[in-house]
């Protein structure tokens, strides 16, 4: 099976994800209602929110983009967090499906299941990707 246990770390990495949106949720103005922590293989955690205007960033976009200005190039583990009531997790869109891929496909992605939060890599988030020049 492609997916994982979370373990201790994971937890605190979805702790960290939950408490950056909910020290910045906004529903109503910004939109700003997704957190997202990403660790790197550095062992260093970046965090991010979505930004809304017309047009926006997903939490995670935000994340990557952080990691990679602090010289990151290898994620080891993402997760978001919707900062409603609800908590819960959630799974990336199609387009960060891509983007952890194509910057990390070996990257744990933590995701909702029926079963609780589980782990799987990026590269198994999107079969048959798009492959991009970046090779
Ligand atoms: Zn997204």
């Amino acid at each position: 099976m492609l997916l994982e246990e979370i373990t201790s770390s994971d937890e605190e990495l979805i702790s960290m994800a939950r408490d950056i949106i909910k020290r910045n949720y906004d529903h109503k103005k910004f939109n700003h209602t997704v957190g997202c922590a990403l660790r790197c293989k550095s062992g260093k955690v970046y965090l991010g929110i979505n930004v809304y205007s017309l047009y926006g960033a997903c939490a995670e976009t935000v994340a990557i983009s952080n990691a990679i200005m602090n010289g990151e190039s290898e994620f080891d583990c993402i997760v978001a967090i919707g900062g409603d009531r609800s908590d819960i997790v959630y799974s990336p869109c199609g387009n960060c499906r891509q983007m952890l891929s194509d910057y990390s496909p070996n990257c744990n992605v933590i995701i909702s299941t029926e079963n609780g939060p589980k782990k799987i890599r990026a590269k198994n988030l999107i079969p048959f990707a798009y492959l991009t020049p970046m090779d």
